[in-house]
């Protein structure tokens, strides 16, 4: 089927991310590839809580002037005295209770809407909304596989358990997912992230169908489970759309990562980043640092202070300690600031990357097949990172601290980890094919690829029906 199409009937699709790089990543790189298939809208909220997603918005709105932008503002809501405090949740909070104006907004500032593509965390307060509009639903879920199927049943868990605290949660026909590998906030039944979940989780089986940013070969056996209704009867259809591709634009970031990137040998540096919102604690930080150096290995570390990016002052020759920039000048890049992780991760002199196993950075690790030292640190992470170890893509030292610990993992554990991940060339084999096979499902004629031309196709016949 031709790629080009006329686009004076096509159809129109509204994208609604939520908040944070995580999200609004794969939600552009969505619209981007989109664009070529149908007409694209996508809502921009401000403010944005980090500079990275505004910078990220107007970047991306100038490069593909086929997405058009609907610009909503949100209302001022005081969540001061609110008992949860991550940012990143509160705006998901926000941006739920604006759900109605933002729908009405969308209806009036635009040409009429073929389909609505919504993000996880506001699912609940959009999909009722929008169903009643008569508008078709689908869901852009941007973590793994393994991460849906466990969102998909952890409802049918809580109904079902009958004692208080959360044990090990046995995904039917999947596999068990143990209690410590359980995002931390759901511990607490009142914690506002384990309300969105669960309200979000019922949610799903409402949608038409639910686009993940994975590809079929990664996670055969959790899109199998989910599909034939083992997890969750009844559930939508499951299109794998990934990994999408990375959009093709400038990135504002740090100009010194190249230049010495390209003066390193193939295969040799660890990169080291721990996502947009994964900052560690000052000792831990200072442990790694001396894992980094005492591994021996080159390494490009971007290091994180604070969750928001512009409350990250503190100084890092101060909180490394005396010496450690001179130590390592000839064999490593250690800043602060945001670099272009598609370019770092596709170049050949990156051979590992040190991880936190968010869902973007294990499926950009994927497309570019680069071995993964997976430390996994909240979240989705530890349920992300057994796609990771499944595939060979790479390895998870599992007693590794997990967020809530008070332990410290060691400088010595970090660097003999290190060392090991770079010296298995049997992992950097398998990884190498992992991103074979990524880069074929995303290609003409591969599995994400066809699923995207599906779903405009369906959209059409809708149309025409
Ligand atoms: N990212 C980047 N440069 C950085 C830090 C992050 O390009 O310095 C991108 C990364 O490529 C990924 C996203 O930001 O697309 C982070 O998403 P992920 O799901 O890995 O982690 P999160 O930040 O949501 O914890
Ligand atoms: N998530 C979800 N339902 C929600 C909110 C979040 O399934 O209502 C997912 C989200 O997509 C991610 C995971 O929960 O896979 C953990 O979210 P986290 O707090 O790590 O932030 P994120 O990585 O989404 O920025």
């Amino acid at each position: 089927m031709p790629l080009q199409e006329n686009m004076l009937n096509a159809p129109h699709v509204v994208l609604i991310p939520s908040a944070g790089m995580g999200h609004l990543t794969p939600f552009s790189r969505l619209a981007a590839s989109l664009s070529s298939l149908c007409k694209v809208s996508m809502v921009s909220i401000s403010p944005t809580v980090s500079s990275a997603e505004s910078r990220h918005l107007s970047d991306m709105f100038s490069a593909y002037p086929d997405i058009d932008p609907i610009h909503f503002q949100l209302p001022h809501y005081d969540l001061s005295d609110h008992p949860d405090t991550d940012p990143f949740l509160l705006r998901w909070e926000m941006i739920g209770r604006s759900a109605s104006e933002i729908l009405n907004h969308i209806t009036k500032s635009t040409i009429p809407v073929s389909a609505l593509v919504i993000d996880i965390p506001i699912a609940a307060k959009f999909l009722p909304l929008a169903k009643s509009l008569g508008i078709p639903c689908y869901l852009m879920f941007i973590s793994t596989a393994a991460m849906l199927s466990f969102l998909a049943y952890f409802p049918t868990y809580c109904d079902l358990k009958t004692t208080p605290g959360l044990g090990n949660v046995d995904i039917p026909g999947l596999r068990t997912v143990p209690a410590a590998s359980i995002p931390g906030a759901l511990h607490d039944p009142k914690h506002l992230f384990t309300q969105l979940f669960i309200e979000n989780g019922r949610m799903l089986l409402k949608f038409d169908s639910v686009f993940v940013n994975t590809f079929e070969s990664f996670e055969k056996d959790s899109l199998a489970a989910l599909r034939e209704g083992r997890v969750q009867p009844g559930f939508p259809p499951v299109i794998a759309v990934g990994p999408l591709m990375p959009l093709k634009m400038p990135i504002s970031g740090t100009s010194e990562v190249f230049p010495w990137l390209d003066k390193q040998s193939a295969n040799s540096v660890v990169y080291v980043n721990f996502g947009n919102r994964t900052a560690m604690s000052k000792d831990q930080i200072q442990a790694l640092g001396f894992g980094l150096e005492t591994s021996g290995c080159r390494f490009l570390w971007v290091v994180k202070t604070a969750v928001v990016d512009a409350q990250d002052v503190v100084e890092l020759d101060e909180l490394l300690g005396e010496g450690f920039f001179e130590r390592v000048e000839d064999r490593a890049i250690v800043t602060k600031s945001w670099v272009d992780q598609d370019e770092v991760l596709r170049h050949k002199a990156v051979g590992g990357f040190l991880s936190h196993s968010g869902s973007n950075s294990v499926i950009e690790a994927a497309m570019h097949g680069v071995r993964m030292l997976a430390w996994p640190m909240g979240g989705d992470q530890r349920i992300n990172a057994v796609p990771v170890v499944k595939s060979r893509l790479g390895m998870w030292p599992e007693n590794w601290s997990w967020q809530g610990d008070e332990k410290i993992v060691t400088g010595e554990e970090i660097a003999e980890k290190v060392k090991e991940m770079m010296a298995d060339e049997g992992l950097m084999v398998t990884a190498h094919s992992v991103g074979e096979e990524a880069r074929r499902a995303a290609a003409p004629g591969g599995t994400s690829y066809e699923g995207l031309l599906e779903f405009v196709q369906k959209l059409k016949e809708l149309a025409n029906s």
